[in-house]
């Protein structure tokens, strides 16, 4: 999941009802947009929670999880429900992601805060990696799921990154499209192969890389074989233009 920066905000605790551990959030005071998938090219504001369930060999935000490697206490701060949305609806941009890490560890707290980003008419995007299904609460007009099944390719053990409940909930939920981080041509038949058992669709192939000319080298040995696929092909644009700094 796409890399970001600084400004995670004020711990506050305590207060109130609903709390999210958050790694940062940003696209207000440095605007940005989505890099990746439907709304690719799309202004957009990102609020990063912290915490996975996978651990993938290749992740770009491994401040979210690698404790070996980062501090929980300097990588992440609890803040409220209103202190997100406060921070959302000071800005015109309309869309906001919801990313990780995995958003969907946090989803009780997810709720409310996706409700009130509705309200206001902003129009949301969780960004998940397919393990854990969606409340039915966040199946509404104007939520979209960006899910990133992970192939062989993260180093993940099958059964820890393929969860069939959670992958036919988002198929069916007509709210989910299905973007995988590939590096070559012969995982495409990986993906044919999720993709027929639980009639995942669209499907967005992103090349896996964090550099520009990672993504360009990938992206030149994919195009061929996903277009006859009929697949879209997506790429990480804020890589391509801001070279994976962390915020933008
Ligand atoms: S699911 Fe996403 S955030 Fe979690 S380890 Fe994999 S790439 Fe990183």
């Amino acid at each position: 999941m796409r890399s970001a920066g600084t400004g995670a905000g004020t711990l506050i605790g305590g207060d109130e009802e609903f709390q999210l551990i958050v790694a940062e959030r940003f696209g207000v005071e440095k605007p940005t947009f989505q890099g990746e998938g439907p709304s690719c090219g799309v202004p957009a504001l990102f609020i990063r929670l912290s915490r996975c369930n996978l651990t993938c060999s290749w992740c770009d935000t491994t401040y979210t999880w690698d404790w070996s490697r980062f501090d929980p206490r300097t990588e992440s701060t609890r803040q409220t429900v209103a202190n997100l949305l406060a921070w959302a609806l000071g800005s015109a941009v309309e869309l906001v992601v919801i990313t990780g890490g995995e958003p969907l560890i946090q989803q009780p707290s997810l709720i409310p805060l996706v409700r009130g980003l509705l309200a206001a008419g902003k129009r949301v995007e969780v960004e998940t990696n397919g393990t854990i299904a969606p409340d039915p609460a966040l199946l509404v007009d104007g939520v979209c799921f960006n899910v990133s099944p992970k192939l062989a390719n993260s180093d993940v053990e099958q059964d820890r990154r393929i969860k069939p409940a959670a992958l036919e909930a988002f198929a069916s939920s007509g709210r989910a499209v299905f973007k995988f981080v590939t590096r070559t041509v012969a995982e495409l038949d990986e993906i044919g192969a999720l993709v027929e058992r639980y009639g995942l669709d669209p499907v967005y192939v992103m090349p896996e890389g964090t550099t520009p000319e990672g993504l360009i080298a990938i992206t030149r040995v994919l195009a061929d074989a996903v277009a006859a696929r009929r697949w879209h092909l997506t790429q990480r644009l804020h890589v391509l233009a801001f070279t994976d700094k962390r915020g933008r």
